[in-house]
């Protein structure tokens, strides 16, 4: 008996030529700057902008917003190649797509995703998306900034950190308690235009990677904000916090992906060209089977984020497990192979002029973020053994 092929492990001709176009931006417009830029602590708005022109923030947006329906799958494949040129230019796809955009669209108003979707779509306005706070990292609960109602506003309280985009974003997805009593029922999400007064920046934060993609401490003082501006209902924001998350993991997956292909990237160009006791280094099979491990394992974290992506573009919201298999995975196989691909290059590689110094760096950040991998572990783990409350 034939078997008809299964079209989920093969592009369509319309995902490749979105891949082709992601993948020539990447090498023209980006490229050639990301390392000045991380030096610099840059953020490129104008690149961000033609990403926008582009339609590159918009695949997960339906065409009245602004966006191009093109779907998750298209919006990881897009977000894997800008990653591939530079991880911190691919944090845009996060905070512009989907901690912002996306959630919007699924909780807000017909009047706030008319407002503000096409603007965050088009990159005519930066997004960004608040949840951690000093004290509370994983534990997200453990948050202690308040929204408090007084007849049609609210007043917000509280200070958030490492919030990427935080000082550039026009507009924020803010988490925090309305009625903390209630616990996780009590949490209420809000979208608040960042130059409201009464909200505060820190400086640009230090950080070992992703140096272009700017995070601060945002503090928020008796900051007033219309009551038409909560996103859902009061109460809430736990839920939509959730589901924000499991669609910022699957870009953060496609990013680890992008990070590990240029890590790969570059040790082959190096074998390939690098010769030791006569011969390219290459051809010593133990280069050889670093290279088939790096290889295999971005390929198989890959299939696993495309698995995710696919899943949710045939309507399956309930894959949390499956986006925390390919976060996890993604995000240890990127720090493997940053491992690798640091040894293969040797002493180039750490001069500082080369990329590998960079990817490396890149590569270490994807475990920390969006669930860090023991986050991820435990639901995995809670799951196999059967003690996790599924969400389907
Ligand atoms: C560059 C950058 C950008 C960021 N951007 C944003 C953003 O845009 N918006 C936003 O809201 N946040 C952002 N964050 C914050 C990020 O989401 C947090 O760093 C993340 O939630 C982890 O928190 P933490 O680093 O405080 O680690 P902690 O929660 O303090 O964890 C420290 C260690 O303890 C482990 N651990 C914690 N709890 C458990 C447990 N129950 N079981 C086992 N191990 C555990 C962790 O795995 C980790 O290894 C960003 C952070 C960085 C560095």
């Amino acid at each position: 008996m034939k078997l008809k092929q299964c079209p989920d492990f093969e592009l369509s001709e319309e995902l490749k030529l979105i891949q082709k176009t992601a993948r020539d931006f990447a090498k023209t417009e980006i490229m050639p700057s990301a390392a000045a830029d991380e030096r610099a602590r840059r953020v490129q708005r104008e690149t961000i902008a033609k990403m926008g022109e582009l339609g590159f923030l918009g695949c997960p947006i339906p065409e009245e917003y602004g966006g191009n329906g093109t779907g998750f799958l298209a919006h990881v494949i897009v977000s894997e190649e800008i990653a591939r040129a530079s991880c911190s230019l691919g944090v845009t796809l996060n905070t512009q797509t989907m901690g912002t955009s996306r959630t919007i669209l699924e909780f807000g108003t017909e009047e706030q995703k008319a407002k503000y979707i096409p603007k965050l779509v088009a990159a005519e306005w930066l997004g960004c998306f608040a949840i951690s706070e000093p004290d509370a990292g994983n534990d997200v609960a453990a948050m202690t900034t308040t929204a408090t109602r007084h007849n049609d506003y609210y007043f917000i309280n509280g200070t958030k950190t490492w919030i990427s985009f935080a000082q550039v974003a026009d507009v924020g997805v803010v988490f925090a308690y309305t009625d903390p009593k209630l616990g996780h029922h009590g949490m209420s999400a809000f979208i608040i235009e960042m130059d409201c007064p009464g909200i505060s920046f820190s400086a640009d934060q230090e950080k070992l990677g992703w140096r272009s993609a700017p995070t601060a401490e945002i503090y928020f003082e008796n900051t007033k904000i219309s009551a038409n501006n909560l996103l859902g209902k009061s109460g809430q924001g736990f839920e939509i916090m959730m589901r924000c998350l499991d669609n910022v993991r699957l870009t953060a997956a496609a990013r680890a992906v992008g990070n590990s292909q240029s890590l790969i990237d570059e040790s082959v160009k190096y074998a390939t060209q690098r010769q030791q006791f006569g011969q390219r280094i290459g051809q010593f099979q133990m280069v050889q089977e670093v290279i088939a491990r790096m290889v295999v394992d971005t390929e198989a974290a890959r299939l696993l984020t495309y698995r995710s992506a696919n899943q949710r573009d045939k309507g399956i919201f309930n894959n949390t497990l499956e986006i925390s298999m390919a976060k996890y995975y993604a995000s240890e196989a990127a720090s493997r192979i940053a491992d690798d691909a640091f040894k293969i290059t040797g002493a180039y590689g750490c001069s500082g002029q080369h990329p590998i110094g960079r990817l490396l760096r890149d590569a270490k950040m994807h475990q920390i973020l969006d669930g860090s991998s023991n986050i991820h572990k435990m639901i995995i783990g809670a799951d196999a053994l059967g003690f996790r409350r599924a969400n389907r």
